[in-house]
């Protein structure tokens, strides 16, 4: 499934331009700068799939990929830059409640948090949103390379505490590098299945 063909397929920043829910659908969200793009690239064995270190706030849309016919990916833009005004923010949480509203066809989101900083408030605002939509959500830690080996169970146990209070959070937390490949093949492995269940 994967390093196969990904083609970008829509950008969406409302309700009515969102593609047809003609294939599953996985979404990714986390804050800005948090790595999405780079883990976007390294899942799909991509260079450029998701432009890097794109300008935050800037334009929000959803972005969908296509992968292999077979799996749409959904990169949702980043939220919580610290320069985004109260105005971005629920422009934020508008346009997600928007595509999460009765989008049969997505069977998880992955919320990335950066394993130096972990949960921050604002990430806790937007499991907020998917547990009002019911949306099931699994934590996936980014730049694990930056944590010494010797403090990551530690930040794993403290996010998956954090977790118990968002009724839609999957209870286990992955942790990945996409600097060194760290927790990649893992997810893979979590998303083929997520799509045979
Ligand atoms: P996005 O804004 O969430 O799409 O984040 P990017 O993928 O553009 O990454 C933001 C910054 O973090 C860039 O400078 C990346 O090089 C860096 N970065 C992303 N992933 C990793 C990682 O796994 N390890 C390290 N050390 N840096 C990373």
């Amino acid at each position: 499934l994967f390093a196969q063909t990904c083609d970008f397929v829509a950008g969406a920043d409302n309700a009515g331009a969102l593609p047809p829910m003609t294939l599953p659908e996985i979404a990714f969200a986390g804050r800005s700068n948090v790595g999405k793009s780079s883990l976007l690239n390294a899942l799909t064995g991509r260079k450029a799939l998701a432009r890097t270190s794109q300008t935050p706030g800037r334009t929000q849309q959803l972005n969908f990929f296509d992968l292999a016919h077979r799996l749409q990916l959904v990169d949702m833009p980043g939220y919580g830059y610290a320069a985004v005004g109260k105005d971005k923010v629920t422009a934020w949480t508008k346009l997600a409640q928007d595509f999460l509203r009765g989008r049969a066809s997505l069977l998880r989101v992955y919320l990335l948090i950066d394993a130096r900083h972990g949960l921050k408030p604002v990430d806790h605002e937007t499991m907020d949103v998917f547990d009002r939509s019911a949306i099931s959500f699994a934590v996936v830690l980014t730049k694990a390379d930056e944590v010494k080996q010797m403090d990551r169970d530690a930040v794993c146990e403290r996010t998956e505490t954090d977790l118990r209070r968002h009724p839609a959070a999957f209870p286990t937390v992955l942790l990945t590098s996409s600097e060194t490949g760290l927790g990649i093949p893992a997810m893979r492995g979590g998303i083929v299945q997520l799509m045979r269940e």
